[in-house]
């Protein structure tokens, strides 16, 4: 891909979002240097296992992490993370009343919360890191942040974002089903502007892009207006996961094919290609020394006769 600034540094977000937003325009991935992409990844984490977000140094929390899971899920290759000391700094920032905060000794949030729980997930790590108490606490949690929409911690107000932020913890747990689907959908309605369109953290303030993103994936979970279901894990649409979960088939086809004749080459002790290509020299050799001989001996026949 051309780049408009070679010095521009990239930044784990918009990695995640631009990957994102391709699979969601239904584009094959083949202009990705996924290589580069996954030693940018890797070169983003710390020795603690969190990340930051760009080379040239920002906060590192749970953000990342989760933005992370999402590249190395998308391009289907984890081995630019390391799993353990990721999985260990989230776990560190497992607080007292059973969620998770941004990083250890950070209040549980919300937001937080959901990309420990989807960053578990990816990795395949949720029910086997997380004790069945610990899991059970987690559970609580999220299901108490539910009022009338939901809010990100206890005592604030709702919030439409967290109708997903919240919402699709409870999914990815498994008891997505206990929520008010009801009142829930009845706040995130109440912060649509009846103008421009759009919703609003709260009713009757402007609405935001990223609330309306928010707001339509947080009815999406719910399976309301006939909207498209929504993949709580790395929040796009179903369609564009199946996509996603094509490509790497197809992937995966094409590795076994080059490993296949990788270990042809091998136990032919030498390469096939390269003996073909030989062949195909040795004839082009013998045509063009042919064209030379022949005539001269014609040449030599027909002079003496
Ligand atoms: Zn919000």
């Amino acid at each position: 891909m051309e780049t408009t600034n070679n010095y521009d540094c990239s930044h784990i977000a918009m990695t995640y979002t631009g990957l994102a937003s391709l699979l969601i325009l239904g584009d094959d991935l083949r202009r990705v240097n996924k290589h580069a992409c996954l030693e940018g990844i890797k070169a983003l984490q710390l020795p603690d296992g969190s990340f930051k977000s760009s080379y040239d140094g920002s906060e590192n929390d749970m953000r990342f992490i989760y933005c992370a899971c999402c590249v190395c899920t998308m391009l289907d290759d984890f081995s630019a993370i390391n799993q353990a000391t990721a999985t260990n700094f989230i776990m560190k920032s497992l607080c007292h009343d059973g969620a998770f905060g941004q990083g250890p000794g950070h209040e549980s949030h919300g937001g937080s919360t959901y990309c420990a729980c989807a960053s578990l997930q990816l990795m395949g790590r949720l029910t086997t890191t997380l004790s069945p108490k610990q899991l059970k606490r987690l559970e609580y949690w999220c299901i108490s942040r539910q009022r009338n929409g939901f809010n990100g911690r206890p005592h604030k107000d709702d919030d439409t974002c967290y109708s997903f932020w919240v919402g699709a913890s409870l999914k990815i747990l498994g008891i997505f089903d206990l929520v008010d689907f009801k009142e829930n959908e009845n706040f995130v309605l109440s912060t649509q502007d009846i103008i421009v369109g759009g919703f609003a953290k709260w009713p009757q303030i402007n609405p935001d892009a990223l609330h309306s993103y928010m707001g339509v994936c947080g009815l999406a979970l719910m399976s309301l207006h006939s909207l498209q279901p929504v993949d709580p894990t790395l929040n796009i649409s179903e369609r564009a996961r199946l996509h996603m979960q094509t490509l790497h088939e197809q992937w995966a086809v094409a590795r076994k094919h080059k490993e296949a004749v990788s270990r042809v080459r091998t136990k032919s002790g030498g390469s096939t290609l390269d003996r073909t290509h030989a062949g195909t020299v040795a004839l082009a050799f013998a045509i063009g020394l042919g064209s030379v001989i022949i005539p001269w001996v014609f040449k030599a026949y027909f002079s003496k006769s």
